[in-house]
């Protein structure tokens, strides 16, 4: 994590605040730096998941969200694209949403052409469902405003996961452009944020909805002021702890979390990219001199401009190079996406310059103990 970062977090933990005003005002800060109408800063895009979920679903009744987890009596159905189904969707059910999924696996699988279309959502659409949670990939963005018009012609919601969606920066605004009505993405990967934050960005009753259910409501009716985008208008009673409860944000994280997303949207794409691709291509030209391995520069995430080494060991079982990689006494972790190709990834995002020769020695390191 950057030096401004942990300084940020640092301050934070020096002051007493009320939770309730510096989420409204990190949610604030975060919104005008996406383009939305209200943000909130969340435990991890999988937190922000399951309370994008309970937004949804309880909207300003307090005894919908007291009753969650169970949704029996309340619409609770969320649509989900079959191509689009991941191991995240716990944080859906975790709300108590039920998933319906829907359409078929052709261009998930490479068989065929077609995505889902508008018929078929609307033929699933009925009184029990709520919204559709749609998974943002390089490959599935292009569905998107299709499925929004969608949805929204029929009254319903839309929750676009993008936890991984950055880079391109851009995503941070263009999603919520596209008119979604929640947007999420994780704080701990590209953008650098302490670990356990997210990002749930989009309508302002939604938003208020999700952190009524985060915050801690041990609160007097009468002496409680409501945080930013929570219209207590429109709520009939004052709700206890919701389901989100558990997902309690840290002032320090918040903190770190605005420092760190600043920092990413003041940083220079074109010069990062230079960076990343000069110390691959160092790293590259040392590990080259190994024989029994292949080495070559990737584009790790379609579209989004991460360059990467893919490491293809001829001699060597890639599962046993990974796990003795790991099981160093300062462990190295490559990426797995590809093992089962025989490829292990170097991806230069979360790693920092000055433990690149360590990478290179650990590798070299191992290979020659195989070999020998
Ligand atoms: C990483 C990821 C998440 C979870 O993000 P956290 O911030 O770790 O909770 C959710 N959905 C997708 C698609 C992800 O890639």
């Amino acid at each position: 994590m950057a030096n401004e970062v942990l300084e940020a977090m640092c301050e934070a933990a020096r002051f007493s605040v009320d939770m309730a005003e510096l989420q409204s005002a990190a949610g604030r800060r975060v919104a005008e730096l996406m383009g939305a109408e209200a943000a909130l800063v969340t435990s991890g895009a999988s937190a922000a998941m399951t309370l994008a979920c309970a937004a949804c679903l309880a909207g300003w009744e307090a005894a919908a969200m007291a009753q969650l987890p169970q949704a029996e009596g309340m619409p609770n159905h969320m649509l989900m694209a079959r191509t689009h189904r991941n191991t995240y969707d716990h944080a859906v059910r975790l709300a108590g949403a039920k998933i319906v999924d829907i359409g078929h696996n052709d261009y998930g699988t490479g068989a065929g052409v077609r995505s889902l279309e508008s018929w078929e959502i609307e033929s699933h659409i009925n009184g029990q469902v709520v919204g559709m949670v749609f998974t943002a990939t390089a490959k599935t963005l292009s569905d998107l405003p299709q499925v929004i018009e969608t949805l929204h012609r029929h009254g319903r919601f839309v929750i676009v996961d993008a936890a991984a969606q950055l880079p391109p920066r851009s995503n941070l605004q263009s999603l919520i452009a596209t008119g979604a009505d929640l947007v999420i993405f994780s704080g701990g990967k590209a953008i650098g944020g302490p670990q356990s934050t997210g990002i749930l960005a989009g309508r302002s009753a939604l938003i208020g909805s999700a952190l009524l259910q985060m915050l801690d409501m041990d609160v007097h009716p009468a002496t409680w002021i409501p945080a930013g985008f929570i219209n207590r208008k429109s709520l009939k009673g004052l709700p206890t702890h919701g389901i989100g409860r558990g997902f309690k944000v840290g002032k320090e994280e918040i903190a770190g979390l605005i420092c760190a997303l600043e920092r990413y949207l003041n940083a220079d794409e074109v010069i990062q990219h230079h960076e990343w691709r000069r110390r691959l291509d160092i790293i590259k030209e040392k590990l080259m001199v190994q024989p029994g391995l292949s080495v070559e520069l990737l584009d790790c995430l379609p579209g989004a401009g991460v360059p990467c080494l893919a490491i293809k060991p001829s001699n060597t079982n890639v599962f046993r190079l990974s796990l003795a990689l790991q099981e160093l006494p300062v462990p190295l972790h490559l990426g797995e996406s590809r093992i089962g190709e025989g490829l292990l990834l170097f991806i230069p995002t979360a790693l920092r310059s000055d433990d690149d020769d360590y990478a290179v020695q650990c590798l070299l390191n191992a290979l020659r103990e195989f070999e020998s």
